[in-house]
C-alpha cells in the first residue's frame, strides 16, 4: 500500500466504515509509516471533536 491511499482510507478506517481485510493493510502500514501514523493521529483527533460537537447539538436540539 502507498501513503496516498492509505492517507484515503483512513477517514473510514475511523468511522468504522473500512472492510477488515482493507482495515488489516492499513493498519500493517501504519505500523511501518511514521508519516501516515502522525496524520491518523491528527485525523482521529479531527473525528473526535467532531463527534464532540455533534454529541453537544443533539443534547441542545
Ligand atoms: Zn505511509
Amino acid at each position: 500500500m502507498n501513503c496516498r491511499r492509505a492517507q484515503e482510507w483512513m477517514e473510514a478506517y475511523i468511522m468504522g466504515d473500512l472492510a477488515p481485510t482493507l482495515a488489516d493493510q492499513l493498519e500493517a502500514h501504519l505500523k511501518q509509516c511514521d508519516a501516515c501514523q502522525r496524520h491518523y493521529e491528527e485525523q482521529k483527533r479531527l473525528i473526535a471533536l467532531i463527534r464532540r460537537v455533534f454529541a453537544v447539538q443533539r443534547r441542545f436540539l
